[in-house]
């Protein structure tokens, strides 16, 4: 009931203009990223460096509300491309499809997105599109096919708590896709959605072993975007037994969750990435993040105090 009572929190309108200025929940905020500012990413980026952990950065906003704002939008990560060629920071990107206009016009949506394809092939860099509710699960997928046939240096992530999943797997392994494995933030229906814990780990596992074997012939780059470290540990046995080596399994964590497991699995010979956020717009990312643990409510609380 917390978990649907968040993400329903995260949705209002009224809350999403009023919390932020809330002082409680700033400092709260502080937990899962380093700072509203693009620096305070950076930094935060050069010390994961330090330690062998590559970066994801997304500067956080969905559902732009006129095109001018994705202009903006892509204005930013072009420049941020550049600046990670030039410092020569390990780090990717990754953004939000309805950042950059997808519910507003698919197809300037389409061509943002190619400009930012160019900026990270240009950069050696990588551009990771987000996946939302199920409402943009088909166009995200549609905006993803049609960039990877040009621009190799580009992944999508995939929600294993949805029951379409499967087959959407199956439709891009022909493109030779990067896949980022995640279980999924939304509220989505019982319809469309496995809800209970255990199937959707079940799924996830099931669509790992779907893929394993395709990462392992290099026909696709798998992303196992999780903090759930014995699901990892599974899914690292199985790996093992195909005769995958550490080092060809890739493992994606947010800013601020299970740090010690992320350093922990960079010194066993993963490829660890964190994904950093950064920007003013995380009202409905945080309540988001809220709700896949509702304990850390507690410590929204103990902020107030
Ligand atoms: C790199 C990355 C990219 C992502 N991109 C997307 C995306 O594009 N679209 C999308 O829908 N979702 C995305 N997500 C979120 C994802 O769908 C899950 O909601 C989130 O990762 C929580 O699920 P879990 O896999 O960690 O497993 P869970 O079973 O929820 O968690 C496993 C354990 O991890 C810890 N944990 C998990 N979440 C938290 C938290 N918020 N605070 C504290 N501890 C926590 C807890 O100890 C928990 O027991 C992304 C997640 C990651 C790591």
């Amino acid at each position: 009931m917390l978990r649907s009572l968040l993400l329903w929190c995260a949705q209002n309108p009224w809350l999403s203009t009023h919390v932020p200025k809330w002082g409680f929940v700033r400092r709260a905020v502080r937990r899962f990223m380093p700072g509203e500012d693009l620096d305070a990413a950076l930094t935060a980026a050069g010390d994961f460096k330090a330690q062998s952990i590559g970066s994801l950065l997304t500067r956080l906003g969905e559902n732009v509300k006129n095109l001018s704002e994705a202009q903006e939008v892509v204005e930013h990560y072009e420049s941020l491309f550049a600046r990670v060629a030039k410092d020569g920071l390990d780090a990717e990107i990754s953004v939000k499809p309805t950042q950059l206009g997808l519910d507003i016009d698919p197809a300037a949506a389409y061509s943002n997105f190619e400009r930012l394809a160019r900026a990270a092939s240009k950069a050696k860099s990588f551009l990771w599109i987000d996946m939302e509710g199920s409402a943009y699960t088909e166009p995200t997928l549609d905006l993803y096919r049609r960039l990877r046939a040009d621009h190799p240096r580009t992944g999508i992530a995939l929600q294993a708590y949805l029951h379409r999943t499967v087959h959407d797997v199956v439709k891009l392994l022909p493109v030779k896709p990067a896949i980022r494995l995640v279980k999924g933030a939304y509220a989505e229906s019982s319809s469309i959605a496995f809800t209970a814990k255990k199937d959707v780990d079940a799924n996830y596992l099931a669509l790992c072993a779907l893929m394993l074997p395709q990462a392992k012939q290099g026909k696709l780059r798998l992303v196992l975007a999780t903090h759930d470290v014995d699901l990892i540990a599974r899914i690292a046995r199985f790996a093992h037994a195909l005769g995958m080596e550490h080092g060809q399994l890739e493992v994606a964590m947010l800013y601020g969750i299970r740090a010690d497991q992320q350093a922990r699995l960079a010194r066993e010979g993963f490829i660890v990435k964190d994904l950093i956020s950064y920007g003013d717009a995380w009202y409905a990312w945080y309540l988001r993040r809220l709700a896949e643990r509702p304990a850390n409510v507690l410590f929204v609380a103990r902020q107030l105090f």
